[in-house]
């Protein structure tokens, strides 16, 4: 039987991808018509993480902001389970079967414990919204930004619902800095925000909706949204052969051309990496390119010294507040309002993003 060429036309290599989040989609993407392709993910589809905010609020935006892997991977293999172990030549996911490698990309940023299914997952966003709809009062628990842009959906999409959000830092918006903290607490608070800081709130003792914070008061609230942030996916990794790349942190260690140190065929990309840089979407799509050249690369036996270097990139966010408003921060300057909201906020980059992946920016 003839092989399936490859890049340079010998036979196809094996590349197995774990993770279909940000990086993980972008990385399996550009390699499918390259190599043998196998993308291992948690669930069947991608979802542009920072659009989730808004789908709480309207469902039908999750229409296309989850968007089923074999959309954009149509020349890759899917193998919906997580990854639980991996040796010097395959991974060992929670389904049974070892899927063997010639080269592995790590992409397991955050774990997601969510729906498996496309269908399961636009069906929770309306039951949270019906929730939402119901309730005259919402708590939220976790003022980084997945709490600081549900607050800001809630409170311009539903005016007259009383919404406290409990944070048990000091400030907003910790991982950037103290200005933009304190800017959207001020825009939270002229919308009516309660903003509880310095306290945490135990949500396994609520009773009849009524909340303890740390600090021994109490709030009353009909629903509530835990938006503590979502673990690393990293922990699975801990007793593979890739332990001694992880860091204290639980990062995985790269090198510039992104390789997980210590093996030359297994490259990290997006948040789960030890990159000193701000942990943003942006970045890790900017690592699968890198991470993709440098395959393309190495699997036609090119020269290891002509790898493409990865530059940690700049100090640059934006978190939304509602639809048309945003706090940015870029370098040490912050910006507040409806300027850096025309960035990001109405369309979330959802557009951008389907692009990206070759699909179409409207459904339509
Ligand atoms: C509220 C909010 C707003 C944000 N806004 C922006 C923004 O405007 N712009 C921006 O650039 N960034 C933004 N970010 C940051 C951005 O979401 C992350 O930097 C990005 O998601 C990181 O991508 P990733 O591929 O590394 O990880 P993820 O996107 O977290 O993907 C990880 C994938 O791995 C899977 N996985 C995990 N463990 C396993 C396993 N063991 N086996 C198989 N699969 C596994 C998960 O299911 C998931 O699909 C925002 C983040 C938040 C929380």
């Amino acid at each position: 039987m003839a092989a399936i060429e490859g890049v340079g036309g010998g036979e196809k290599k094996r590349v197995v991808v774990i993770g279909g989040g940000v990086a993980g989609s972008v990385v399996a993407k550009a390699l499918q018509e390259h190599s043998n392709v196998v993308l291992i993910d948690s669930k069947e589809y991608f979802e542009v993480p920072w659009a989730s905010l808004r789908s709480l609020v309207e469902p039908s935006f999750a229409e296309r902001s989850v968007i089923n892997h074999t959309e954009y991977l149509q020349n890759a293999r899917l193998v919906i389970s997580p990854a639980i172990n991996v040796t010097e030549s395959e991974v060992l996911t929670a389904q049974g079967d070892p899927i063997a490698y010639d080269y592995l990309v790590i992409a397991t940023g955050h774990v997601d414990t969510g729906a498996l299914a496309r269908s399961e997952k636009l069906s929770l966003y309306h039951a949270e919204y019906e929730k939402i709809k119901s309730s005259n009062s919402i708590l939220i628990v976790g003022g980084g930004p997945t709490g600081v842009e549900l607050a800001g959906e809630v409170a311009v999409d539903f005016p007259d619902k009383k919404v406290t959000l409990v944070h048990r830092g000091s400030r907003l918006l910790e991982f950037i800095g103290h200005k933009a903290g304190r800017k959207a607490l001020e825009w939270l608070t002229s919308k009516k925000v309660e903003v509880i800081l310095g306290q945490s709130v135990n949500l396994n003792s609520v009773s009849d909706g009524v909340y303890q914070t740390s600090g021994g008061e109490t709030i009353t609230a009909d629903c509530y949204f835990n938006c503590t942030g979502k673990p690393m996916g990293s922990m699975w990794l801990k007793d593979t052969v890739l332990k001694n790349s992880l860091d204290i942190h639980g990062r995985l260690m790269v090198d510039a051309n992104l390789r997980v140190k210590g093996h030359k065929n297994v490259f990290g990309i997006g948040d789960i990496t030890d990159i000193p840089e701000i942990k943003q979407g942006y970045l890790a799509q900017r690592h699968a390119t890198v991470a993709a050249k440098n395959l393309k690369l190495l699997m036609t036996g090119g020269d290891e010294q002509k790898m493409a270097v990865y530059k940690p990139g700049w100090q640059l966010a934006i978190v939304s507040l509602g639809r048309n408003e945003a706090v940015a921060q870029v370098f040490f300057v912050t910006l507040i309002g409806c300027f850096p909201g025309m960035i990001k906020s109405k369309d979330l980059f959802v557009g951008k993003t389907r692009k990206q992946l070759g699909l179409k920016s409207n459904l339509l």
